[in-house]
């Protein structure tokens, strides 16, 4: 009999939600920020607003120049 996981893609209950890092575009400092957040992020180093929420994915104002654990497929 067959057992394991079929190829077919399953509806996931969770948001897609992943890490981008980015560049403060005010002093260059790059930091991982979550593609979902739920508050302001400011820059650790400058306090630039790099991300405000938007209810659902956040709007992020800075280049971004890297995604992490966005699924592939
Ligand atoms: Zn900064």
């Amino acid at each position: 009999m067959l057992v394991g996981r079929s190829r077919k893609k399953a509806p996931i209950p969770l948001p897609r939600s992943y890490f981008v890092r980015v560049k403060c575009p005010k002093c260059g400092n790059e930091q991982t920020i979550f593609s979902h957040a739920s508050r302001v992020v400011r820059c650790l180093v400058c306090d630039e607003v790099l991300a405000e929420p938007t209810g659902g994915k956040a709007r992020i104002h800075a280049p971004i120049m890297a995604v992490y654990g966005k699924l592939a497929e």
